[in-house]
């Protein structure tokens, strides 16, 4: 089961990573090393070390970088052809948000979440995106309330393309378009933040047999609770969209792959757990 699920997770081999980062064209290596301020980078203008980051970040969600794999700061400075005061403030960034974590001489690895922790995470997200569709049905602009029908229509599209990529991708524009429109100054912050951090495992439970088509009929019903303007039905329609209920929070666990096991023991003999 996880030997299966882990060959439809991991898109690249860890050899071939070197000419998918080529291929991804994230980074323009000819372009000037412009730096900016911190204030700046905020306005998302493009630094070497943030578009490392954000490439680490796409790397770590689609698994061709996997919980627990070190990551080696020359070899990431030789790898994208960087000095390693990029790549350092990159893993820096990734180690604030807690994509990645230290492990004293052992250097940068990528973190590995336990699962009870895991579970909590889903917990706060589901709560998190049950509050942003409490407001939404209060706050969606007609405008905002379309835009959510037309990605659905995407998501149908994805779904019946089969491709799970595409349809996680997707699913993340219907929830940004949510975030929108809940017209919050925190909450919607909070929400993008930990779904960094979860990103990789959420991959995986979209990956669940039958997973695709229930989130269809769950968009559903929270794009028609902020249409009718009922906030307390949006709440409980998104929360339960994003918590892992009863046999899918088994199948779940099931899918996640051996060395999530192993990192947790080693959490455990480190006390972290
Ligand atoms: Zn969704």
């Amino acid at each position: 089961m996880n030997t299966r699920l882990k060959e439809t997770y991991k898109p690249a081999k860890r050899k071939n990573s070197l000419s998918v980062l080529g291929n991804a064209g994230g980074l323009d290596l000819a372009q000037d090393d412009i730096r900016l301020p911190e204030a700046a980078g905020n306005m998302r203008a493009p630094t070497r070390s943030g578009e490392l980051r954000e490439q680490l970040e796409q790397m770590i969600l689609d698994g061709r970088l996997e919980p627990g794999e070190r990551l080696d700061e020359m070899e990431l400075a030789r790898t994208f052809g960087l000095s390693r005061t990029p790549v350092r403030e990159a893993i820096k960034a990734l180690l604030a948000i807690g994509l990645v974590e230290t492990r004293g001489r052992q250097g940068t690895h990528v973190a590995i979440l336990s699962i009870p922790a895991l579970i909590e995470m889903f917990d706060v997200m589901a709560a998190l995106e049950g509050l942003c569709a409490r407001f939404a049905a209060r706050r969606a602009t007609l405008a905002e309330r379309a835009a959510m029908r037309e990605v659905h229509k995407e998501l149908v599209s994805a779904y019946e393309a089969g491709d799970p990529v595409a349809f996680y991708k997707v699913n993340q524009q219907f929830h940004d378009l949510l975030y929108e429109a809940a017209h919050t100054h925190f909450i919607a912050d909070q929400a993008i933040q930990l779904r960094r951090r979860i990103g990789a495992y959420r991959l995986r439970a979209t990956y669940q047999p039958g997973r695709m088509l229930s989130t269809l009929s769950e968009h559903v019903r929270i794009m028609d609770a902020i249409d009718a303007g009922d906030p307390e039905e949006a709440r409980k329609a998104a929360s339960e969209h994003v918590q892992l209920l009863g046999d899918q929070l088994t199948d779940f666990i099931a899918s996640l792959p051996a060395n999530m096991s192993r990192a947790n023991r080693w959490q455990a003999n480190n006390g972290h757990v």
